[in-house]
C-alpha cells in the first residue's frame, strides 16, 4: 500500500502562512483583548469588502449565523421555513431553534441544489397545513451556489424572505456576483475544514440592510443596546474570538489563489473522472469554490474499500437526507416527498480537496477510482 494522505490537509496551508499565522495569535496574546478585540473589526471589513456586502458581522458559528438571520427577522412559531432535504443538518436546526417549522424541499439531481419546483410545492403544503410560509432558506451545495433567479423569484411571488447558507461558498459567484450579494441575507462558516477556516467555531452574517445588521450586531451580545448593561432584546453569546479573527485575516490574504487551486483540482478531476463516473453538474455561470468534490457512484462501499487500500481518504457527504433523520422525521416534506435527495444520499462520494492536494496525489485518485469503477461495469 501506498502512504495514505489527507481528505483535507490543514497543515499544508499551515507551512504555507509559515510565522505569519504565530505572529498574527501573538499580537493578540500580547495585548490581551480576546473578545470583541481589534481584529474582529478589522476582519468585518475585508469580509464585507472581499464580497462587496455593506455589512459583515461576524459570530460564533455558521450554525449561528442562520439562527441570527432568524432571530432577527422574527421569525418563530407558526412560521414555515424551506430548507433542501439534501444537506447538513445546521440548516434544518436554525427553525425548531426558535420554535419555527423547517419544510422539507427537494433538490435538483443535477446540482444537488434547492428545485424551485419542488419549493412551489412545498409553500402550498405549508399554507395546508396552516403554517405561514416566511423565509426561504437554500444551501449553496459543495460550494456551488443554488438557482437564485429562480429561487428569489418563487420568493418573491409568494411575498416571502430568502436568506442564503453559504456555509460551503464563501468565495464563490454566479453571473460574476459574489456569494454576499446573491440573497438579501447570507451565513457563512470559518469551521476549519470549509474553504476560509479558522482554527475552531466561525462564522459571519452577510448583507446590504442596515437594519438587520444592526439587530444582529446586538443579538450575538446579549442583547446589547447602548451599552454592555443595556439590554434591549433576548440575545444570545455569539461572537468569533480575537484569535480566530486574526488567522482569518491571515487565510483571507491567500484565499483567492487558494480558491484558483481548488478551480484547478476540480478541473483536472473533471477530465480525468467524467467518462467514467457521473458528475453533479455547474450551473451556467457559476464559480464554485469546491468545499466537496463529489462523483455519484453504484457500489459506494466496494469503491470506498477499493480507495482505502490505496491510500486514499474518502468521505460521504451525506449519506442520509434531512427530512429521514430522526429528529426531523416528523417534519412537512413537499408533496412528492425528495426522491432526488433520497437517490443521491446512496451514490454520492466525496473526493480529497483542498488547495494544496498535489497532483501525484491527484492523479492516483483518478487512477484508483477508474480502476474501481471499470472493474465493475455498471458504474
Ligand atoms: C458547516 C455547515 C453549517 C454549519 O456551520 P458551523 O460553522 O459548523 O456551525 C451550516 N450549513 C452548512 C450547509 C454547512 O456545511
Amino acid at each position: 500500500m501506498t502512504d495514505a494522505f489527507a481528505f483535507v490537509d490543514l497543515q499544508a496551508q499551515r507551512r504555507r502562512l509559515g510565522d505569519a499565522l504565530d505572529r498574527a495569535i501573538e499580537r493578540v496574546l500580547a495585548r490581551g483583548d480576546f473578545i470583541m478585540g481589534k481584529e474582529v473589526g478589522l476582519l468585518e471589513a475585508r469580509l464585507a469588502e472581499f464580497c462587496g456586502a455593506r455589512h459583515a458581522v461576524t459570530c460564533a458559528s455558521g450554525t449561528d449565523a442562520l439562527l441570527l438571520i432568524l432571530l432577527a427577522q422574527g421569525v418563530g412559531p407558526g412560521d414555515a421555513v424551506f430548507v433542501p432535504a439534501f444537506g447538513f443538518v445546521a440548516t434544518a436546526e436554525a427553525a425548531p431553534r426558535v420554535g419555527a417549522t423547517p419544510v422539507f424541499v427537494d433538490v435538483r439531481p443535477d446540482t444537488l441544489n434547492m428545485d424551485a419546483a419542488s419549493l412551489e410545492r412545498a409553500i402550498a403544503e405549508a399554507s395546508r397545513l396552516g403554517l405561514r410560509p416566511r423565509l426561504v432558506l437554500p444551501v449553496d451545495i459543495f460550494g456551488q451556489p443554488a438557482d437564485y433567479p429562480a429561487l428569489q423569484a418563487v420568493a418573491d411571488r409568494h411575498g416571502l424572505s430568502l436568506a442564503a447558507d453559504a456555509a460551503q461558498s464563501f468565495g464563490a459567484h454566479l453571473d460574476g456576483r459574489p456569494v454576499g450579494k446573491l440573497a438579501p441575507h447570507t451565513a457563512v462558516s470559518f469551521f476549519p475544514a470549509k474553504p476560509l477556516g479558522c482554527y475552531g467555531d466561525g462564522g459571519a452574517v452577510l448583507t446590504d440592510d442596515d437594519a438587520l445588521a444592526e439587530r444582529i450586531r446586538s443579538l450575538r451580545l446579549h442583547g446589547k443596546g447602548k451599552h454592555k448593561y443595556d439590554n434591549t432584546r433576548i440575545g444570545l453569546n455569539s461572537r468569533l474570538d480575537t484569535l480566530q479573527a486574526a488567522i482569518l485575516l491571515e487565510k483571507l490574504a491567500i484565499f483567492p489563489e487558494e480558491i484558483e487551486a481548488r478551480d484547478r483540482i476540480a478541473r483536472r478531476y473533471a477530465d480525468g473522472l467524467a467518462d467514467v463516473v457521473e458528475l453533479p453538474a455547474l450551473g451556467d455561470g457559476i464559480r464554485s469554490v469546491w468545499a466537496q468534490f463529489a462523483v455519484f457512484v453504484s457500489e459506494r462501499e466496494r469503491i470506498i474499500a477499493h480507495l482505502a487500500e490505496r491510500g486514499i481518504p474518502t468521505m460521504v457527504h451525506y449519506p442520509i437526507p434531512l427530512h429521514l433523520q430522526a429528529g426531523y422525521r416528523d417534519f412537512p416534506v413537499a408533496p412528492g416527498g425528495a426522491p432526488q435527495a433520497e437517490r443521491r444520499c446512496r451514490s454520492v462520494l466525496s473526493l480529497p480537496m483542498h488547495p494544496y492536494l498535489e497532483e501525484e496525489r491527484q492523479d492516483r485518485v483518478i487512477a484508483a477510482l477508474r480502476e474501481a469503477v471499470i472493474r465493475n461495469p455498471a458504474d
